[in-house]
């Protein structure tokens, strides 16, 4: 099966986009002609739903040229415009012809204590797990792109000392379910929407992306964020702030800037401010151990 004929089955639009020159925040990466915009199946397990807003608030290119020119966004549950039967049919058609030529998309932890605990939506009159979905999906997808960090690494609802190491649900990442499936990681707690639209766009036009030990992409994540950060100079000076809205750096706050990994401090969140900058400190919401940061961090916790 093309990617024609996967257009035409599973229900989306077939209009041909013409890529605009579209300038990445950060990374210059220019897009060519397309024959046809790239399906994408974006499903969502244990999650807040904050990277979904968070692409919503994408700039450059904005959620409306990625969605009308580049992506073809197949199936999503809280954005689809299909509903219902209707939405799962698209997921169920896609498994059924046996399509391949497209993303998927996780966002929110798995749940493996029962899949009863997030599912989306029937069939046979039977609700069917968020487990199931993403083990069948990522078969055949032409690429798995975690979204956020509850994906990637399970984040908040796989806490363990927050929770006295009870994790009720048995929460973990798409790794969790799926060891060893050749994904891209974009924690984040949210991510930001460059991260994801520019991770996506890489994957239309084939770039490849280079990623360290965590599968993060290294063009967002190379540097700490003590790297960058705008207390640096203070830090080198040791001018620490001692309470909340001191001038000075946040490390003995507890800030984590030194051991995660990400680029806000330069690329700011809207465009506009940072974890850092703004004052807040990081909590290393990047990093595979968030939030069980133990003794350290902002919100030092207990070990259970
Ligand atoms: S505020 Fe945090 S990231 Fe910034 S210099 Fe201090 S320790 Fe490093
Ligand atoms: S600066 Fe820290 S808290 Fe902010 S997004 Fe980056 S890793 Fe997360």
């Amino acid at each position: 099966m093309n990617r024609r004929e996967f257009i035409r089955i599973v229900g989306g639009a077939t209009a041909l986009a013409v890529f605009p020159e579209v300038v990445l925040a950060g990374t210059k990466l220019t897009l060519g002609k397309a024959s046809s915009r790239t399906p994408v199946i974006w499903l969502q397990g244990q999650s807040c739903s904050g990277d979904s807003v968070s692409l919503l608030n994408a700039g450059d290119p904005d959620i409306a040229t990625l969605l009308t020119n580049h992506i073809s966004l197949h199936f999503h549950q809280t954005l689809s415009t299909a509903t219902g039967d209707t939405a799962i049919d698209i997921l169920l058609k896609t498994l059924e012809q046996g399509a391949k030529d497209y993303v998927l998309v996780m966002e929110g932890s798995i749940p493996q204590k029962s899949d009863t605990f997030c599912t989306i939506g029937e069939v046979q009159g039977k609700p069917r797990g968020v487990r199931e979905w993403v083990t069948l999906l990522a078969k055949n997808a032409r690429a798995v792109v975690a979204v956020g960090t509850c994906a990637t690494y399970g984040c908040i609802p796989g806490a363990r000392l927050r929770t006295g190491g009870a994790n009720p649900t048995g929460a973990t990442s798409v790794w969790g379910v799926l060891p060893g499936v050749k994904q891209i990681n974009i924690p984040g707690c949210p991510a930001h929407p460059d991260w994801i639209i520019g991770s996506l766009v890489h994957l239309i036009m084939n770039k490849r992306l280079k990623l360290d030990a965590f599968g993060r992409p290294l063009l967002y994540y190379k540097n700490t964020v003590h790297d960058k950060c705008e207390h640096l100079q203070e830090y080198k000076k040791n001018v620490f702030a001692r309470a909340w809205g001191d001038p000075g750096c946040l490390y003995k706050l507890g800030c984590l800037g030194i051991d995660s990994n990400c680029d806000i401090p330069v690329r700011k969140w809207l465009g506009v401010n940072s974890c850092t900058g703004c004052g807040g400190g990081c909590v290393g919401c990047t990093e595979p151990v968030f939030p069980d940061t133990g003794g350290r961090g902002l919100f030092p916790m207990k070990k259970a």
